[in-house]
């Protein structure tokens, strides 16, 4: 069986960074589930479609044009990686993920990407759904301002507009959306190695999820 390493946590905990790095140290593969849900979210948009309608959506899950090549992400092969970054695409997303019917069209297609010689997968549902038998779990977590802050940051490094109290408020709004949701809530993995990361480095939090697959 194809090894994984699934890390999953609350957006802006770092998973994504810490996820890239892994595979790039141990030479894996890296999913990045989240991309997936906010193409998903954009095609969705794009076609006009209700977001709270689970049938036009899942069909469309179904047959996503989505790839991901090298760094880049495409849907209809046009290169959508910038514009799936933005908060509305992060709202989208986790509207179009509330569904079950959605959630279930698109783990075949996760499941795929597990390949030799191993991946490395980020999301909310990694450990606990797509990929229960991954032989290491990670959850990351942070607080709500920690959280907000990284992203303010990156949003400036950009040089895009950005209100850190809106921020704050947006991740708490995500954040409820993604725990209280009845299909795959965000919830720590049976067995998984849970890291604040509010006080650590990417260095602090790279060295220790490395040890723990070293183990
Ligand atoms: O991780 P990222 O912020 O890119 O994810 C965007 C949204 O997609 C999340 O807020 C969540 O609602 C949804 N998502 C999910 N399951 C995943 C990955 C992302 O429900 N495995």
């Amino acid at each position: 069986m194809v090894p994984v390493i699934a890390i999953d946590g609350p957006s802006g905990s770092g998973k994504g960074t810490i996820a890239a790095l892994v595979a790039e140290r141990l030479g894996w593969h890296c999913l990045d589930s989240g991309a997936l849900y906010r193409v998903l979210g954009l095609a969705a948009e794009r076609r006009r479609l209700d977001l709270d309608d689970p049938l036009v959506l899942v069909e469309l899950a179904a047959t996503l044009p989505v790839a991901f090549e090298a760094q880049r992400v495409l849907l209809d092969g046009e290169d959508v990686t910038n514009l799936i970054r933005t908060e509305a695409a992060g709202l989208a997303a986790s509207r179009v993920a509330v569904h079950r019917g959605v959630r279930d069209a698109l783990l075949g297609w996760q499941r795929r990407m597990a390949r030799p010689p191993g991946l490395v997968a980020d999301g909310r549902d990694m450990g606990t759904v797509v990929f229960p038998d991954a032989p290491l779990k990670c959850f990351l977590d942070a607080s709500p301002e920690a959280r907000a802050m990284r992203r303010y940051k990156q949003l400036k490094e950009k040089g895009l507009d950005a209100n850190l109290p809106t921020l704050v408020e947006e991740i708490r709004a995500r954040d409820q959306r993604d725990r209280e949701r009845a299909a795959a809530p965000l919830r720590v993995a049976d067995g998984a190695l849970v890291l604040d990361t509010t006080a650590l480095s990417i260095t602090q939090v790279l060295d220790q999820v490395l040890d723990a697959a070293r183990r």
